[in-house]
């Protein structure tokens, strides 16, 4: 099929993968026209501003963090979830802006990540064989409650807007400026060195903020944030993203747009489409099939894109991968998520990045150093180890270095969630704060994948912001 003949709809022809079977199709198709009638989420100003930092990043004049919940869920859609996020996402981008001197552009898993791939269709719970969660926008968490239902896509549209509206509300109120009081409390770091090492950063970090704040030029305009001191939702950039797993909902918030004159004829069409759901959307490792209707889907939006890269992928499949969602080469349009495992990696990141060279496709590579490196522990708890995820990432690095290219960014899964009595989650064993595996139980609250708590996450950027100051 040539571009031409792409349409919102055109994945339909296409095998899908990980399709989700409705037991009533009328009821479906109404919902989805409900959705088509609902205003657009995200605006393709929004999204040309984001391919626009992205080229940044590609040209290595900017870092990218992609993180959140591996699922969200619709009771999770609160005040104190939503703000606990993004102040984590702000804290940590601040630690790698002073360590890396880069900007930071920042993409949050949220405001739309409901749907989950599932590696089989149905799953035993207490001796009864039921299909398996696949997210709220799907089926219900409770095993009485798995049949798919369309209501749930409608749910899902109206949480997102929310919990956009609640991001959009409290960045444009103050609450990522330099006078929001941050946590630098490294009371939970229980190695003395690393402690002193911690604080050498946070002592640097609260001078820097200190003089900043005095001088008081934190939004200046730079040719980052050119257009002014205003971000892409507020008093920062900050963008929204999920996987692109559920085409009939992405469908349904596919619209057309004229494109920004900058990119007019006789370069190319006046219009384009853009997937107004979210401002980034990435393809799963299970939904990369080249022939499959994600990737169909895909090739024709205007959106930036994401694609999981893992030791499934041959070097040659990635370029034609590359070939079809980005035929003309186009800078800030993929962004390659590799998350081969720590113990893998060494076999596959260097020859996927000389494939890439040698078919000339700009893209801008970044570490998941979470989705190979889930185990299961002695207590049947899902984790990831705080030292083998920090394994993958200085590995991605180091091969990165080591064959003329560099890592331009992070995603990863991670909540700033605290309980009642301050408590972080423990789902993710180690880091500074030495969480066994025997704690794991007192805080597990991902009904999906294991997150680093907050103490775990800030671990993660101040060793990243060390490595960029050596
Ligand atoms: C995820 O990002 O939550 C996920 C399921 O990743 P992957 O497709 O890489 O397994
Ligand atoms: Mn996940």
């Amino acid at each position: 099929m040539s571009s031409n003949d792409w349409k919102p709809s055109s994945w339909r022809n296409k095998p899908a993968a990980q399709d989700v079977v409705y037991p009533n199709h009328q009821h479906l198709n109404k919902v989805l026209s409900k959705i088509r009638s609902l205003p657009p989420l995200v605006t393709p100003a929004e999204i040309e501003r984001l391919r626009n930092q992205l080229s940044l990043v590609e040209r290595n004049e900017a870092f990218l963090l992609h993180a959140g919940d591996c699922a969200e869920s619709f009771d999770a859609c609160t005040h104190e979830n939503i703000s606990a996020k993004i102040g984590l996402i702000l804290s940590f981008s601040l630690i790698l802006i002073w360590g890396a001197r880069l900007p930071i552009v920042r993409i949050g898993r949220i405001a739309g990540q409901y749907a989950k791939p599932r590696s089989s269709a149905t799953e035993k719970i207490a001796g009864r064989e039921v299909l398996s969660f696949r997210g709220d926008n799907v089926n219900g968490l409770d095993p009485d409650d798995r049949t798919p239902d369309p209501e749930r896509l409608l749910s899902a549209y109206f949480h997102s807007t929310t919990t956009l509206n609640h991001i959009r509300a409290l960045l444009t109120s103050n609450f990522a400026s330099l006078h929001h009081p941050r946590s630098w409390s490294l009371s939970h770091v229980r190695s003395p060195a690393l402690k002193a090492e911690f604080e050498r950063i946070t002592e640097g970090l609260s001078d820097a903020l200190g003089f900043t704040r005095t001088i008081g030029f934190w939004q200046e305009s730079t040719p980052y944030e050119r257009g002014g001191g205003r971000g892409a939702l507020g008093e920062v950039d900050f963008y929204t993203s999920h996987e692109g797993l559920m085409l009939e909902y992405e469908e349904a918030l596919t619209r057309k747009f004229p494109l920004p004159e900058s990119l007019l004829p006789p370069r190319r069409a006046s219009d384009a489409h853009y997937n107004t759901s979210a401002h980034f959307l990435w393809i799963g490792d299970r939904t990369r099939q080249l022939d499959g209707a994600h990737v169909e889907y895909f090739r024709g939006i205007r959106n930036p894109i994401g694609i999981k890269v893992g030791p499934s992928m041959q070097g040659e499949e990635l370029v034609r991968l590359l070939d079809i969602v980005n035929a003309d080469k186009e800078s800030g349009r993929v962004t390659l998520i590799t998350r081969y495992g720590a113990g893998k990696i060494e076999n596959f990141l260097a020859a996927h990045i000389v494939a890439v060279q040698k078919s000339g496709h700009p893209v801008i590579w970044i570490c998941d150093p979470m989705h190979g490196n889930t185990l299961t522990s002695s207590s049947g708890l899902k984790t990831r180890n705080f030292g083998t995820i920090i394994s993958e990432l200085t590995s991605c690095i180091r091969i990165h270095s080591e064959n003329n290219s560099r890592l331009g960014g992070v995603s990863l899964e991670f909540t700033g969630e605290l309980n009642d009595e301050g408590f972080s989650v423990t789902e993710c064993v180690g880091g500074s704060m030495e969480l066994s595996e025997e704690e794991l139980g007192l805080r597990y609250q991902s009904f999906c994948d294991p997150r680093l708590n907050f103490e775990q996450s800030l671990d993660v950027a101040f060793l990243i912001s060390n490595y960029f100051k050596k």
